[in-house]
């Protein structure tokens, strides 16, 4: 979860298989949890302030900082970790994660990191995942003796979900990256980022703005939008495909340059 150095730098498959197991009594309990960059994905964002029953705003103010990619220039959101000096997630009790059943994706994989990569195939790139075991010094999970394969413990760690709804979007730090497009400006870095995370505020920007007058969206997909944050979110996809100008994602209505801000 953000320490590169301990990566074992070799990709894994499904049916790699490892040895480990973490639990209340292990000496280590809850190491893990301080001091570390946890990138945030759009749905981890959804699942937590739901749980905290706040708005994504609010959220985002208080249990976050932002961080600008510096390869793809896209902006982020990290968990933040506390001011004392063992730097804890702001998450963390004694008793351990307090929002357990809700925590990230990234939590939830540890110790095995997840990635994707793009190849060349007879019909064009395809992605493709991987998966690398992350095993760093203070943890004692590695000495326990239960057996698992990657796949099982994707399994017990309720990942799939998460993977599903993040899939598009994870592949947007691929995209940029392999196509060697230009950097996100600041006004395209503020969209991605409120398409990305802020879905309470991207809801109110498309029913609520000139959004509707601009782009041309069935009123199928409007009423998913509306009544579905899984399905707001990868909408959200869709429109920073557009605004990256990596798809013709969305279709602009007949007459929605009156609608546009005149470029400066
Ligand atoms: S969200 Fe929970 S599991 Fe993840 S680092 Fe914080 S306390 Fe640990
Ligand atoms: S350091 Fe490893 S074994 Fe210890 S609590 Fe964290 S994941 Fe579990």
């Amino acid at each position: 979860m953000g320490k590169m150095d301990v990566v074992v730098p070799e990709k894994r498959t499904l049916e790699s298989k490892f040895k480990f197991r973490c639990h209340k009594d292990i000496k280590c309990f809850t190491h893990c949890c301080s001091n570390i960059e946890i990138l945030l994905t759009p749905y981890d964002v959804l699942r937590l302030k739901n749980r905290l029953g706040i708005l994504s705003d609010v959220f985002l103010d208080k249990y976050t900082y932002l961080k600008v990619d510096e390869k793809s220039s896209h902006p982020h959101a990290l968990l933040t970790m506390s001011d004392d000096k063992d730097k804890k997630c702001i998450f963390l009790s004694k008793e351990g994660c307090t929002v357990y059943t809700d925590r990230p994706a990234n939590c939830r994989y540890y110790p095995i990191g997840q990635g994707t990569f793009k190849k060349d195939s007879p019909e064009g790139p395809v992605e493709e995942e991987f998966y690398f075991f992350v095993k760093e010094q203070h943890c004692y999970g590695y000495e326990e003796k239960k057996n698992w394969t990657i796949k099982d413990w994707r399994e017990d760690q309720e990942v799939a979900l998460y993977d599903e709804v993040n899939r598009e979007w994870k592949g947007l730090q691929l995209r940029q990256n392999l196509y060697g497009q230009a950097g996100l400006d600041e006004k395209k870095q503020f969209q991605f980022y409120m398409a990305s995370y802020d879905l309470d505020m991207f809801k109110k920007y498309i029913f609520e703005s000139n959004f509707l007058n601009v782009f041309d969206i069935d009123d199928e997909t409007l009423n998913k939008i509306k009544n579905d944050e899984v399905e707001l979110l990868k909408f959200g996809v869709k429109y920073i495909k557009y605004i990256m100008m990596l798809e013709e994602s969305l279709k602009l209505k007949d007459g929605a340059e009156k609608y546009q801000k005149p470029k400066k």
